[in-house]
């Protein structure tokens, strides 16, 4: 397994970055970061801090794939929310709400569009007095 590696932040406790890398990338990893802050003088811990570069304790640690979740573990409830959830994720049109959706009808004579019953009531101004849609 060749990029299965992340840098372990010890004295912070967190990874000093997010990426999974291979052990040489790791490893240059390490370097770079001493000598960032080499440079500077100190590095600065989460509890504020300044120590010095090489007192930062960073480990190379073997990142384990996740464990496939046991579906059957799960209850209805929470599937049921995760299928709504990326549903909705997924969805282009935000508060369409239930219901049919919205047709629109385009005026020939003017360009607008207006639904059914905006339609009937539209009266064009090209066309004075004339009402759309009256059969
Ligand atoms: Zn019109």
């Amino acid at each position: 397994m060749a990029d299965r590696y992340r840098v372990f932040n010890a004295t912070d406790g967190i990874y000093a970055s997010p990426e999974v890398m291979s052990k040489a990338e790791a490893e240059e990893f390490i370097a770079n970061f001493k000598e960032t802050f080499r440079k500077l003088g100190y590095y600065l811990t989460a509890t504020g801090l300044a120590i010095s570069p090489d007192e930062v304790e960073l480990a190379i640690e073997q990142d384990e794939p996740a464990p496939a979740p046991d579906l059957s573990a799960v209850s209805d409830e929470a599937l049921l929310s995760e299928m709504q959830r990326r549903r909705s994720a997924k969805r282009k049109t935000y508060g369409a709400g239930t219901g049919r959706p919205r047709v629109t009808k385009t005026c020939e004579a003017c360009g607008a569009s207006f639904s059914a019953r905006e339609f009937r009531q539209h009266k064009c101004s090209t066309q004075q007095g004339a009402t759309h849609g009256a059969m």
